[in-house]
Formats: C-alpha cells, sequence, structure tokens
C-alpha cells in the first residue's frame, strides 16, 4: 500500500464543518502514522519506535492513540497536540481557555458528555458550538456529540491539561454522575458508558448507586491532586467541599445541583466508614479502606454536628513508607541524627506546631531502629499511620486511656522504645522521663515552636530541672514549606544584595532565589509539594549542668550556639538559595507564633 497521503480517501462528517478523515483503519492508518512520527518529532520525541507500538497497542485495544502517547510522557504533549492541529487543520487553542456564557454552554453541552468524552465548549456563535478536544480521532466521541449538541460543532483542539481543569472548573468533580442521578442516564442507554466505572458499584443503578459512585469520584479526584483532607462542609450557601493540598484548603467545584443530594452524600460517607447514619448529634470517628490504583488507602474519617449541618471531615492517610530517607535530611542534621538514634536510653523530642510533620518524623526514626530483636509500643492519639511490627495503641479518653495511663500501661509490656504521641502534661511529661531513666528510648513531641524552646516548655511544665537534665538527648524542630513549582519559577530578580544582608543570609550560602509564577501545573499557585526544614539542638554536657543548676535560658541557648547549634531558618536560607522555596515561605514559617 502506498504511504502517499494523497491516495487515501479523505472520510468527511457531513454534520461537521470540517474536512479530514476520522477514522484509523487500514486505509488512513499510514496517513495517520505521518502525522503522528511528525507531530512526535516537532515535540522532542526521542523514541519513534515507541510511538508506533502505543499507535498499534492503542489500534488493538481500541484505544485513543492521542492519549495512549500521551500517557507515555515520551514527549512534550502542548508541541505534539498543536502540531498535530496544524496537521488535521484545527484551530489550536493551547494551553489556556477563557470561556464566556458558561451558563449557556453547559446547557448545550452536558456534563455527562463533556466529561465522559472530555470535550469543552468554548463559544456558540451563530448556531455553531466550537468544542475543544484533544483527539479529534476519537470516532466514539464525534458521533455522541453530534448526536447529543443540535447545534452545528466546529472541533478545536486544546491541551489535555487544560481540557482537564476547565471541565473541573466548569462543571465540578462529579457533575456528569449528578447530571445522571437527576435527569435520568441517558448516556448509559445508549451503552457507550465505560464499564470500568460501572464495576465499581455493580450493576445497581439505584440514586444511592450514584452517590457512591459520586463519593467515590470526590475521594478519588483528592488523591489525584494529593490532597490529605477532604472536608464536606453544609453551609448557608450550600455544600461545601474542600480539600488540603500543601497545607492550603481548596474550594472543589462541585456541581451546583449538589444541594439536592447532600443528605444522601453525607450518609453514604457514613455508611461507608461503618459510622451510624442516625446519629447526627455526636461526633463521630470512623475509617474507610479503599484501594485506588492498585494502592491500599486509609481514610480516617470525622463527623462534627455544626449548626447547618454535619460536616465530614476525610483524613488521607498515606501509605508511604517511613524511612530516613523521606525526611530529606541535609547531612549535618542526618548525622546528628543517626547519633541520637543509637542511644539506648534518653528522651528525644520533636517540636513544631501542628501540621509541620512532627508525627512523620517520628515514625521515620522509629523505622529506622524498628527490627525483630526490637520491642516498639506507640500510644497516639490517633493512630494516623500503621508500622508493621510496631504495638500501636490509641488514646481513649472515654475509657480513661489517655496518654499517661496508656504510657503506665505500656511501661508494665517490656518495651525496649517507646513513642507518646505528644506530650501535653506534667503527668506524661514525667512519665515519660522515668521511662528513660529506667532504660528505654522514648520520642515524644512537645508544642512548641523551637528546639530551644523545648527546654523552657518542659520547664514551665513544672518538670524538675534535674530530670530535664538527665533524660532529655534532643530536641528537634521543624516546619514543612511549600516547593516553588518546577514548572513555573523564576529567579527573584528583585532580590538584592541589601536585601540579603538585611535577612542576615550568611554568606557562605550561594545561589540565587527563586520566585513562585503560577501555572497550570501548580493551580496557580507557584508552589507544589512540601519540603521539610530542621534544627536539631542536643543536649550537651554544659547545657545539661545549666539546666539542673536552673540557668537562666537565654544562656543555655547561647551554649547551644556555641556548641554547634543552627537554627533552622538558616537551613531554609540554604533551601532558598537553591530554588526549592521562595524567600517568604522561610520567613512566614520560621519565627512564627503558635496557634492553639
Ligand atoms: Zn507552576
Amino acid at each position: 500500500m502506498s504511504r502517499h497521503p494523497q491516495s487515501i480517501p479523505v472520510l468527511t462528517y457531513t454534520r461537521l464543518e470540517i474536512v479530514m478523515p476520522v477514522i484509523i483503519n487500514e486505509k488512513t492508518a499510514p496517513l495517520y502514522e505521518t502525522i503522528f512520527e511528525k507531530a512526535a518529532l516537532f515535540a522532542s520525541c526521542t523514541d519513534l519506535e515507541a510511538v508506533y507500538a502505543l499507535i498499534e497497542e492503542s489500534k488493538k485495544l481500541k484505544l485513543s492513540s492521542i492519549d495512549s502517547i500521551l500517557n507515555a510522557g515520551i514527549l512534550n504533549e502542548e508541541l505534539f497536540l498543536d502540531h498535530l492541529a496544524d496537521s488535521l487543520g484545527l484551530e489550536w487553542l493551547g494551553g489556556d481557555l477563557e470561556i464566556e456564557n458558561v451558563a449557556e454552554l453547559k446547557l448545550i453541552c452536558r456534563a455527562a458528555l463533556a466529561i465522559r468524552f472530555q470535550v469543552v465548549p468554548i463559544t456558540l456563535n451563530d448556531g455553531v458550538l466550537t468544542l475543544a478536544c484533544f483527539d479529534p480521532l476519537n470516532l466514539d466521541m464525534r458521533q455522541m456529540v453530534t448526536r447529543s449538541i443540535s447545534a452545528k460543532i466546529k472541533f478545536v483542539m486544546a491541551s489535555r491539561r487544560s481540557i482537564r481543569i476547565q471541565l473541573g472548573e466548569m462543571y465540578g468533580v462529579g457533575a456528569d454522575t449528578f447530571e445522571q442521578i437527576l435527569e435520568g442516564r441517558d448516556l448509559e442507554v445508549e451503552g457507550l458508558l465505560d464499564s470500568d466505572e460501572a464495576s465499581v458499584i455493580d450493576h445497581d443503578d439505584s440514586e444511592e448507586a450514584s452517590v457512591l459512585r459520586f463519593v467515590n469520584q470526590i475521594i478519588r479526584e483528592a488523591l489525584v491532586q494529593k490532597a490529605t483532607d477532604i472536608h464536606v462542609e453544609p453551609q448557608k450557601g450550600g455544600m461545601c467541599i474542600r480539600y488540603r493540598v500543601d497545607g492550603q484548603l481548596l474550594d472543589v467545584p462541585v456541581p451546583e445541583n449538589i444541594n439536592a443530594l447532600q443528605d444522601s452524600v453525607i450518609a453514604r460517607l457514613k455508611i461507608m466508614s461503618r459510622l451510624d447514619v442516625a446519629e447526627r448529634r455526636a461526633p463521630q470517628d470512623g475509617r474507610i479502606h479503599l484501594s485506588h490504583e492498585g494502592q491500599s488507602v486509609d481514610v480516617r474519617v470525622a463527623t462534627i454536628p455544626s449548626v447547618e449541618g454535619e460536616t465530614v471531615s476525610l483524613r488521607l492517610l498515606n501509605q508511604d513508607k517511613f524511612n530516613l530517607t523521606k525526611l530529606d535530611l541535609e547531612d549535618k542534621v542526618q548525622a546528628g541524627i543517626s547519633e541520637v538514634l543509637k542511644l539506648s536510653n534518653g528522651v528525644i523530642l520533636a517540636t513544631g506546631p501542628t501540621g509541620s510533620g512532627k508525627s512523620t518524623s517520628l515514625y521515620c526514626f522509629l523505622d529506622h531502629l524498628n527490627d525483630r530483636e526490637t520491642r516498639i509500643v506507640t500510644i497516639e492519639d490517633p493512630v494516623e499511620n500503621k508500622l508493621p511490627g510496631v504495638v500501636q495503641i490509641a488514646v481513649r479518653p472515654e475509657v480513661g486511656l489517655s496518654f499517661a495511663q496508656g504510657l503506665r500501661s505500656i511501661l508494665r509490656a517490656d518495651p525496649n522504645i517507646v513513642m507518646v504521641g505528644e506530650i501535653r502534661d506534667t503527668e506524661t511529661a514525667e512519665i515519660a522521663i522515668r521511662a528513660s531513666l529506667t532504660g528505654h528510648l522514648v520520642f515524644s513531641t512537645l508544642h512548641t515552636n523551637d528546639a530551644i524552646g523545648g527546654i523552657s516548655r518542659l520547664l514551665d511544665m513544672g518538670v524538675e530541672p534535674f530530670l530535664v537534665s538527665a533524660s532529655v538527648r534532643a530536641f528537634m524542630a521543624q516546619r514543612l514549606l511549600r516547593k516553588l513549582c518546577v514548572s513555573c519559577k523564576q529567579p527573584n530578580e528583585a532580590f538584592t544584595q541589601e536585601d540579603r544582608r538585611k535577612l542576615n543570609i550568611p554568606v557562605d550560602i550561594t545561589g540565587v532565589p527563586y520566585r513562585a509564577v503560577g501555572c497550570n501545573e501548580c493551580r496557580n499557585t507557584g508552589y507544589s509539594g512540601r519540603v521539610g526544614i530542621y534544627e536539631l539542638c542536643k543536649v550537651t554536657q554544659p547545657m545539661q549542668e545549666m539546666i539542673a543548676r536552673g540557668a537562666d535560658i537565654s544562656e543555655i541557648e547561647q551554649q547551644a550556639y556555641d556548641d554547634g547549634f543552627e537554627p533552622m531558618r538558616i537551613y531554609g536560607w540554604r533551601k532558598v538559595m537553591k530554588g526549592i522555596t521562595s524567600v517568604e515561605e522561610v520567613l512566614s514559617s520560621t519565627h512564627g507564633t503558635i496557634e492553639h
């Protein structure tokens, strides 16, 4: 067969405004291979063989070749699609979609259709609907779109990422499900819906099954966005769903008609977490075990009755492995920690405000020490992550199991290493200290800003200075800073030597600071992911003596500096000068005060 494009019959769709072949079959395939090949080369793809293989495989599996090629991550997505649009004679809208008259367009192109086929209505002019897609060669899509939309369709192309973002913003997460629940399920009758989503809920067509699917979508979307929490909050104006991503709360766009099913959504979450659905006045705690892309995900669920109704908070517990590497410590702190972890007894405290990553650090320490010969017992509130081989106990105040109580019973069970979730009161502090003096290594957290502040905190709690001096070996303080988005960060041109001096950035830290910009990848925040900064204060011999004789805290602090202590702000400046985080992040997260 000739590879020459002219010899290929060009198929047209009469209802479409464009003239182009739409089916990849034996006759048209060579043309597509040429087009794909050119576009791939244009998009800096170095592995054309892989592109051919993906086309072959997707044809066999009846999947979208474009989607498969993009999923492989072997080329620049936008350049590839841009070039493809050019070859196919379609307008290219790029990576930024701006849409007016959203409400009108949503009535013409319904959520179920748009989300199922990943198309976004852009404009409606003189009876022609401009529809953005990233795979104009998808025949199913074209058939369904032309069948379901009365207007004439003009296809244009846009980046896959911008289409997905726009779908979320326009219709809201799970909008297609809602539409189906509320309006009947026309599309399913057509028999074109995927079976994979339906399999989650079997073949149950009831509203309950659809609500379950919606809830699944909300959770799945949260996992995709790497959220740590989901909050479902009934409010005066309607139901509000928010994700916490990188420590920041984000509103999740939800379908307008969500209010009609608010009660069902909350009831569904409670059923999934095995809570009492009828109980709406008392707070409840539960768990959900999910599986996402082959990984198990543990979700801790808490309901709180509020004036506007019951709120449900879900914490997505990462099933990450804990180990010291995860903390990404700089060499000096790493060396200090390694030494501390070799101790056979003593108290080691992680300090910092809520959400600074203290528990993660303790889990990583425990993982490091966890072997068959070592018996590790923890008492936590609540148990956030399960460590294999470690006995973990959850605090239960309602049955009198407090940190102090739990700790007492743990010590009778002959552990080598003990972890107490938090030292909140003198009683717990004293039991922890006595445990360390009888030969246990004890880990815990304290709610103070910095490492040295941990000493004053224990003394303020009324713990005898000689006990602190004899038992506490080290304090580690930490913060989690937002990392600059690698796709859009820019060198901070405005940063001068004068700024450097004002901020007291040591001269031996070289490099240039970057600033946050904002792009599609980072939801225009300029940040993506987080990085820990740390300070480690080892209690040295001279410091022990000072603590025991009740020296002033400023004197002890000076001694710490003399003995090599380095504050985490300096640690932060190194991250700034490497372009990992911004000046603002370091300033706002160090020297702050703790809010309770
Ligand atoms: Zn960005």
